[in-house]
């Protein structure tokens, strides 16, 4: 019997209803906000009901994020029997909120635009933005497999062929949905429509509380779905559990600096999957890597994508003045956010730009945009000094005439002058946001235990794992992990089982 929950549109009220009929788990505001951020049209939910749960499958995914759903497409594709069990009502994790891109050099569509861009340029601004800590050779996986990784999407109709610059690299890469706007509602509406089509059984409200292993072997899972326990046999198992970003407490367990800081990041972002990985011998690395993002509105820990300063727009202190260049990596432009005065700053854009970046819409709706019709009234409005916040521009304005900053050298984003009325501001913060480390994986997706053999029958990917990114995430990369290892431990997994 199939437990089916068809709507279009408004899947994600219809399971917030539901989930608070059936008790345990729930969504926060921000994720149905996302959807609407995002523009996820027609998303039909078609969930297996608990009743249909077999005693075993030869593997079984842990997480339906994006990582978790490509590893079961790639899974089931490649000829394995493969379920799902996701702990929240809806599909989609921290993916469902991703915003600017997925990242991937010489592409088809980077291409199409005249974009030069390489692998060895990718692999190098990812090292560099990890301050050369990364794993070079899960790095050298990631770049090498990117355009692929592009392609496969665009096969299963999720076509990311529009493309935006984030911070830390030097040529526009990061790839998004044809119409300019956020990739997450875009991405989980095509994965989870190719997780339906291929009739992956997939349960939600199903929370996975142990790995169970025999000698050595992974051999299944305990999972509670909707109130009851089961045992389910597999003989491969993946952890696309996702970061602890959302885990307040682990964060600062292992990052004590993070003490106060908000979150971005969904409620299911608790880190199962590290620990009962660590129960059966994984090994973990980088755990005090933890990313802040320089722009979250602090009232509502909501992300303002940094699609909007690669658009253009430019970050200005208390002041009225710009101080950093807007489009280093995150760790530097949080720390000199943080600072300034009040440890804040103010995103500034025009009219023009906010038709390049469809997010905005949302920040608008949920009132976290001043506006002005001129650039002093939107200076006394925000209580800037409007003589300051004017020059600013104006020199700005001359920066991307003449094609160099001076000041900050800034050199990417700054293509398009900020000089069409009204203007804009958003007054953000730096705030959690990624886990880079996590399980320690090789180049199969395979987790290794503390002697850096492999755990039999054991996978996982995403933001689930670490060493990718090293000490500092290049915006645009965490969407490449997710699906180019997701569909690698899919792979590898079923490789493994037949
Ligand atoms: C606001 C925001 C914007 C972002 N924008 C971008 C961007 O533009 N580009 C980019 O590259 N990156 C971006 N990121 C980062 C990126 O979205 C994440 O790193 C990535 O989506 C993680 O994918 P994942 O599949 O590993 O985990 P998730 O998408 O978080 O999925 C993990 C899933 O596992 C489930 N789960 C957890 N524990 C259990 C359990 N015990 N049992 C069953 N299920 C469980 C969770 O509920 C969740 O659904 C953004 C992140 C945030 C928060």
């Amino acid at each position: 019997m199939k437990f089916v929950c068809k709507i279009m549109k408004s899947v994600l009220i219809m399971c917030l209803v539901l989930s608070s009929i059936v008790g345990s788990l729930n969504v926060s505001a921000q994720d149905s906000e996302t959807d609407a951020e995002t523009g996820a049209s027609e998303v039909t939910a078609d969930f297996t009901h608990p009743d249909d749960l077999a005693e075993s499958y030869d593997v079984i995914v842990i997480g339906a994020g994006g990582g978790g759903m490509a590893a079961a497409i790639a899974a089931k594709d490649a000829g394995s029997n493969v379920a799902i069990f996701e702990k929240m009502p809806i599909l989609g994790g921290n993916t469902l909120k991703s915003s600017a891109g997925m990242n991937a050099s010489e592409s088809k569509f980077q291409e199409a635009e005249g974009i030069e861009d390489s692998n060895e340029l990718f692999f190098e601004e990812t090292m560099a933005g990890g301050h050369d800590t990364n794993d070079e050779e899960l790095v050298h996986y990631l770049v090498d497999n990117s355009a692929s990784a592009i392609e496969w999407l665009d096969s299963m109709g999720i076509t990311l062929s529009s493309i935006t610059t984030t911070g830390g690299m030097s040529v526009p890469r990061a790839h998004r949905p044809e119409a300019g706007s956020a990739i997450g509602g875009y991405l989980v509406d095509g994965l989870q429509r190719n997780v339906f089509e291929r009739e992956i059984p997939t349960f939600v409200n199903a929370n996975v509380t142990e790995i169970l292993e025999e000698d050595g072997v992974v051999t299944g899972v305990q999972v509670n779905i909707e109130g009851n326990e089961h045992q389910v046999n597999a003989k491969a198992v993946i952890i696309a559990t996702g970061g602890f970003g959302g885990n307040l407490e682990m964060v600062t367990d292992n990052n004590p600096d993070l003490e106060g800081f908000v979150t971005t990041n969904h409620e299911g972002a608790t880190g199962d999957g590290l620990v009962m990985a660590q129960e059966v011998g994984a090994q973990l690395v980088d755990m005090d890597q933890i990313q802040i993002h320089p722009t979250v509105e602090q009232e509502t820990s909501y992300l303002i994508t940094e699609a909007v300063r690669g658009e253009g727009a430019i970050l200005v202190n208390k002041e009225g003045e710009r101080f950093f260049n807007e489009l280093d990596t995150r760790d530097a432009v949080s720390q000199a956010i943080l600072s300034q005065t009040d440890s804040s700053a103010y995103v500034i854009f025009d009219q023009a730009l906010r038709g390049r970046v469809k997010a905005i819409d949302q920040y608008e709706k949920m009132g976290l945009v001043k506006v002005g019709d001129t650039i002093e009234e939107l200076a006394t409005t925000i209580e800037l000094d409007p003589e300051v916040l004017s020059q600013t521009l104006s020199i700005w304005n001359d920066s991307v005439a003449n094609g160099t900053d001076d000041n900050f050298a800034r050199t990417t984003g700054m293509e398009i002058a900020l000089e069409e009325a009204p203007f804009y501001a958003i007054k953000i913060a730096p705030g959690i946001h990624h886990t880079m480390g996590g399980l320690k994986i090789n180049t199969n997706a395979q987790v290794l235990n503390e002697a850096d053999e492999a755990i039999t029958g054991l996978y996982a990917a995403g933001e689930a794992s670490g060493g990718v990114h090293g000490s500092n995430r290049i915006g645009g990369n965490a969407i490449a992990d997710i699906i180019i290892f997701g569909r690698q431990a899919g792979e590898q997994s079923a490789l493994f089982v037949n």
